[in-house]
């Protein structure tokens, strides 16, 4: 029997492939381990650090296996010594190229660089570390921009390029000087930038860090939870970081629709409003121009008072019900049964911003 046609042997085994598939999705695909630090899934690769390196059978170096499309009869070896050596080397350069402490980075426990100097047992770094050009950027309210833990992976240009398409930041400079800037090196404030976050959420260092969320606990100390936004009815899905009962970050769920981990400014970096002390937790009834406190059920049987007067002056088509999208459905359901069955109105509509 013929063999089919998109076959290569993986680690000496036989494993199909479909066309197009490069040999790092392919070996994921059949649970081969290749690391990647800046592989972005969904985006063109580029092979910047070389991390995926695999030996294929008559190539005469060793390849980033994220640009190598998949042929039929390759012969692939992904943890040859060969290849762990090329790897341990170039996490070693990565490592080498900025101020990799880990003790104070934010990104301490979710570090795709600390993860990988620790795999490939990577304890000494034996190249002199570059002194920073550019100072830390901490300008705007939600991005906190530390180039000198920047491994220059570009992940967060494709993030903003590809997944965004908000065409904000590109690469600049040359050499040593490389820097990841906006259109005329602009702080992300004055730039094209839309604070998205998808940057921040592509970065596999500590290079992006978000502002509000820094200090407020580790990644091993929070609790993930997964919920949708609240702020419109696309219904994203994203995780809210919990420590001590207290939401302290959220992040996109990549493995959801309808936003495969993207959030927009309001979902990413707007939730101070939660545990906001200016919150209402108590009625407020307005008496002589000012509020005073109330309890639930003197406002309630004011309001439904005053309803009632209301109606009985003027008719059902004079109440209407003005709800919110930041509510959930259950509570829109219920708001709008009260306007129609309560009221006897059919005046229902909503206000994203309330
Ligand atoms: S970016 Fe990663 S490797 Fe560098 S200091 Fe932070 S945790 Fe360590
Ligand atoms: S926050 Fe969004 S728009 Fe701004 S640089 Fe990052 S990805 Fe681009
Ligand atoms: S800021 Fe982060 S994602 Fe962007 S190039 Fe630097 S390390 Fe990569």
């Amino acid at each position: 029997m013929a063999e089919p046609t998109n076959v290569l042997t993986l680690d000496g085994n036989k494993v199909s492939f479909q066309a197009g598939q490069t040999v790092l999705q392919v070996a994921r695909d059949h649970g081969a381990p290749i690391p990647s630090l800046c592989h972005l899934d969904g985006c063109a690769a580029t092979g910047a650090c070389r991390v995926c390196v695999v030996e294929i059978k008559g190539a005469r170096s060793l390849v980033a296996s994220c640009t190598i499309p998949a042929a039929p009869g390759m012969e692939v070896w992904t943890r040859t010594e060969k290849v762990i050596q090329s790897r341990r080397l170039n996490i070693e350069l990565l490592l080498s190229m900025g101020r990799h402490d880990c003790v104070t980075c934010e990104a301490n426990g979710d570090c795709v660089l600390q993860s990988l100097a620790y795999e490939y047992r990577v304890e000494t770094v034996r190249f002199a570390r570059p002194e920073s050009h550019y100072p830390t950027e901490a300008a705007n309210p939600m991005i906190i921009r530390d180039f000198s833990r920047c491994v220059l992976c570009g992940r967060c240009v494709q993030a903003c390029n590809e997944v965004q398409v908000n065409e904000a930041i590109s690469h600049g400079f040359r050499g040593a000087r490389s820097k990841i800037v906006t259109k005329g090196d602009q702080p992300y404030e004055q730039s094209d930038c839309v604070f998205c976050g998808e940057c921040l959420q592509a970065c596999p260092v500590g290079a992006l860090v978000e502002k509000q969320a820094k200090g407020r606990g580790r990644p091993w100390e929070m609790q993930k939870v997964k919920t949708t936004c609240a702020y419109c009815g696309v219904g994203c899905q994203m995780f809210l970081h919990v420590r001590n009962g207290r939401v302290v970050k959220v992040t996109g769920d990549a493995q959801s629709e309808p936003n495969h981990g993207s959030l927009c400014v309001k979902g990413r970096f707007g939730y101070d409003f939660i545990h906001s002390p200016e919150r209402l937790t108590k009625p407020l009834i307005r008496e002589n121009g000012d509020f005073r406190e109330a309890g639930w059920d003197e406002a309630l049987d004011l309001v439904t008072r005053r309803f009632r007067e209301i109606r009985q002056a003027h008719g059902p088509d004079s109440l209407a019900g003005l709800t919110s999208a930041r509510a959930t459905n259950e509570e829109n359901y219920l708001m709008q049964k009260l306007v129609r069955a309560g009221f006897g109105a059919n005046h229902i509509d909503h206000c994203a911003r309330l």
